[in-house]
């Protein structure tokens, strides 16, 4: 674990190089360089960064893989793919998307009408718009609206009502009906967390006695030939291929049937999302190749489309995850080490101690290599012991400090001298023997999947890295919430070093951060979004752009709705002029910790 497994989740984007993490990109920059650099202009606490060049490469290799299965299968439908805006929103991620996607003519998928205005206002004209999720009349309204504009947009209906409410809508209005889909509720369902998506008692989709009368509808309404597409969506970091596969199967030999019974216009299977990205720093999870996925798509709906003697339908997909996750980098300052009071200066040893701390005192001197590990049980069972004492009264709270202090520079000092080569002596103690890492960011905040479903994100440091990280770690985040903790996990054990913050600065990177968790955080404690940046190369130059600052405090209070005036009244009424100048400032500052460091830059 000691390049933290960058070679199992990082898909060449980063390496390590000269003890630093660094792009793997134009002219190899290092994390830290760009940290500083933003610090300089005194952004504090945590940083967002992203990186188009790694969205514009997911977007690239999946349309690349789908052409590769096209021309290997010699397919006759076309691919099309969809961003769906539910996995990340924010501008400085979508605008570069949109950007990047226009040679391939990709397009965006909306699931509520806020994102719908999106879609409508950003995406490129000639790439598809998809919608889906529940929708009132307002919501096909607008995408009645949208397709006179001039976009190419296809309504997936979630149920009869809203093909009801289509029909309402064309005849009310003069306007064109756009193109529509039909969700289908599958008899196999997907895998994973997500299982819900698909799945016969699923939330979404139409049964098959649904489909025929949606079709009798359509066709009664003089509407069929606006029936275009069939979608599913099976669930979201699908690890096999084998509930697509179901999937495909059913939902392939419905778009068949409906084509043989007539719906002419019928040419598009939309296969939802699901594409996953590696998040294991400790063995691979993803159990296909990416080539296989898109292979397997067409493979199946060709061989459909030869037994029912049907046209090869095109293909839609709506991976957001494997677009965006890799886009993001989460990165956040360790502000103390828990064990950094522990120093031999605080020692106050008496004149006369209690025999236990006379031991570990001995213990301390004589360690070395040899009785490292013995002396490190000792000094945890003699601790222990001495707690007991103090809560029965038979020590004072200057032995109780001495004791901690004693036992703590004993772990350290083993630890060292071990020059730990496998970490096999030290994994079994490891729950005993912890350092906790203070960082200044929130994880309802910042990583709420990790926080709500357990998601594991790639964790590393983003220096020290030619260094062996010696302790084995657990993570603390600035909420005053017991849950806003990454605890150590020895099956899954992190290492981080041994540093001294007075002296250099350490900062953890948390990768793959980038689908889902910008808009899921909360402002729990009322920490809001981290300061983000785009990383952007021109010409091998690196450039930062669109830093958006963490959000102030005032503007934290009014976003939940306070009169801020009232507040900045009450203080400013209560306090002299110059106190109240300095409590504004602080107003105006974001809610995140300012760091020794940051003071003193
Ligand atoms: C969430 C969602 C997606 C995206 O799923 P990913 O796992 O992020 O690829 C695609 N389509 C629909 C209908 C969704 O609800």
């Amino acid at each position: 674990m000691e390049n933290y497994g960058i070679d199992l989740w990082a898909d060449d984007n980063f390496f390590i190089d000269d003890g630093l993490v660094k792009i793997n990109y134009a002219s190899n920059p290092a994390l830290i360089d760009i940290v500083r650099d933003i610090r300089a202009q005194d952004f504090k606490g945590p940083l967002l960064l992203r990186f188009p060049h790694l969205t514009k490469k997911q977007i690239s290799k999946l349309f690349t893989l789908y052409k590769n299965a096209i021309k290997e299968y010699d397919y006759k439908g076309k691919f099309n793919a969809v961003f769906p805006l539910k996995v990340n929103q924010l501008p400085n991620f979508l605008l570069p998307l949109v950007k990047s996607g226009e040679e391939f003519g990709y397009g965006l998928e909306a699931g509520s009408k806020a994102e719908l205005f999106l879609a409508m206002t950003y995406n490129k004209y000639g790439a598809p718009i998809t919608i889906n999720g529940f929708k009132d009349k307002e919501m096909i309204h607008m995408a009645f609206i949208a397709k006179k504009m001039g976009h190419d947009i296809t309504i997936i209906i979630e149920g009869l009502t809203e093909l009801e409410i289509i029909l309402e809508v064309e005849k009310e209005t003069s306007l064109p009906t756009p193109n529509v889909g039909i969700r289908v509720r599958l008899f196999n369902s997907g895998g994973g967390a997500w299982a819900k998506s698909g799945g016969i008692d699923s939330k979404f989709g139409l049964s098959s006695t649904e489909i025929l009368e949606a079709y009798d509808l359509l066709k009664k309404s003089d509407l069929l030939l606006c029936l275009t597409m069939i979608h599913f969506h099976i669930g979201s970091a699908m690890t096999t291929i084998k509930p697509l596969k179901k999937a495909l199967k059913e939902s392939g030999h419905i778009y068949a049937e409906l084509k043989n019974l007539g719906a002419t216009n019928l040419s598009a299977i939309n296969i939802g999302g699901g594409l996953t990205v590696e998040y294991s720093q400790y063995q691979r999870t993803t159990q296909y190749h990416l080539q296989e996925f898109a292979n397997d798509v067409i493979f199946t709906l060709k061989n459909i489309a030869k037994q029912k003697g049907v046209e090869e339908p095109d293909i839609f997909t709506e991976s957001g995850r494997f677009i965006s996750a890799n886009s993001t980098v989460l990165i956040a300052p360790v502000l103390e080490l828990f064990s950094a009071e522990y120093e031999e200066n605080n020692l106050r040893l008496k004149e006369v101690n209690p025999p236990l701390i006379e031991e570990l005192n001995e213990l301390y001197e004589d360690i070395n290599r040899k009785t490292a590990l013995e002396y490190m049980h000792d000094s945890m069972d003699h601790l222990e012991s001495l707690l007991k004492l103090f809560d029965l009264g038979y020590i004072d709270l200057q032995d109780r400090s001495n004791a901690e202090i004693l036992a703590q520079l004993i772990i350290k000092k083993s630890i060292s001298l071990l020059e730990i080569e496998d970490y096999a002596e030290l994994k079994r103690i490891d729950n005993k023997i912890q350092e906790k890492y203070l960082l200044n960011f929130s994880i309802f905040q910042s990583l709420p999947d990790l926080w709500g479903i357990d998601q594991e994100f790639p964790i590393m440091p983003i220096t020290h890295l030619n260094k062996k990280p010696t302790r084995s770690a657990s993570l603390w985040d600035i909420t005053c919430d017991s849950d806003g903790e990454i605890e150590f996990n020895a099956k899954k054990p992190l290492y981080l070093h041994d540093v001294d913050l007075e002296k250099e600065e350490y900062y953890l990177a948390f990768f793959n951060v980038g689908a889902y968790q910008d808009t899921l955080g909360m402002k729990h404690n009322l920490f809001s979004h981290p300061t983000e940046v785009n990383v952007v190369f021109q010409n091998n130059e690196l450039k930062l752009e669109k830093i958006i600052e963490s959000q102030k405090i005032i503007d934290i209070l009014e976003d939940i709705d306070y009169d801020t005036n009232e507040i900045k009244g009450i203080l400013q009424k209560n306090l002299d002029k110059s106190t109240y100048e300095i409590l504004e400032k602080y107003l105006n500052e974001n809610s995140y910790l300012k760091t020794a460091w940051s003071y003193n830059e």
